[in-house]
């Protein structure tokens, strides 16, 4: 299987025929493929993802960071995304890493922080979370007040980083239909032509620069014209700024 949205595609027609695809709310609880995404990196990959799901019909849970390098779930870009793929039926979960409070004790309190914010963007409630990096312990604690997925033992199958592990993603249909088997595609790594993971880190640091570039711009523009005015103003009052 290669990493493109024709494959993914192909794989998810196929697969709606013969199991249940669902997100984590939706599922029966029994059996079914829990289809979850753990946007890692930025959310413009996954509103592509997220497009191709939902003109195929299917629903899935999409994992947001609030503590990422690479985006905040509060920029007007990300609010957007995350609003839309959430008032479209798919489900919106915390994807949670202890690591920005490493040297704090009251992780508990953190997850909630974090939780108030999507739920905040989103105007509905949070019910799963899961972590980001599975070797953190949060992966094995219990939360009462959600439901946390990385400690579920539902069978596991994720394409992180690019490998599936040779495991055949079309051979955990069968498997779907007795039992749950949660299935983790990362967004970043799937496009309209196969790409190798140097490609990709490429590709995203260049959208980082274009949009750096456009918002220096933006934010220089506005600062040369009140720069301008106060200098205009000054100037009228007799202040000379040549040296
Ligand atoms: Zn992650």
């Amino acid at each position: 299987m290669k990493f493109t949205y024709h494959d993914y595609k192909k794989f998810l027609r196929f697969a709606k025929k013969e199991t249940n695809i669902t997100s984590f709310e939706k599922s029966n609880g029994k059996n079914g493929i829990l289809l979850r995404h753990d946007v890692d990196f930025y959310p413009t990959f996954a509103h592509d993802m997220f497009k191709i799901e939902k003109e195929l019909n299917v629903t899935s849970t999409y994992f947001f960071l609030t503590t990422a390098q690479t985006y905040n779930p509060n920029s007007l870009l990300s609010k957007r995304i995350i609003t839309e793929i959430s008032e479209s039926g798919f489900e919106i979960g915390l994807h949670f890493t202890v690591l920005p409070y490493e040297k704090e004790k009251v992780i508990t309190e953190r997850i909630l922080w974090e939780v108030a914010v999507l739920e905040s963007i989103i105007q509905k409630p949070i019910t799963n979370i899961c972590s980001h990096n599975t070797r953190e312990e949060t992966c094995n604690i219990y939360f009462p007040e959600f439901i946390n997925i990385s400690n579920n033992n539902n069978v596991f199958i994720s394409d992180s980083r690019m490998d599936f592990k040779e495991i055949d993603l079309y051979k955990i249909i069968d498997i779907s239909k007795t039992e749950l088997v949660q299935v983790i595609i990362h967004p970043l790594y799937w496009a309209d032509k196969e790409r190798t993971f140097n490609d990709i880190i490429n590709k995203f640091q260049e959208s980082m620069l274009e949009w750096a570039d456009r918002e220096l711009w933006r934010t220089n523009s506005f600062i040369n014209k009140r720069c301008r005015k106060f200098k205009e103003k000054k100037i009228d009052q007799g202040i000379n700024f040549n040296t």
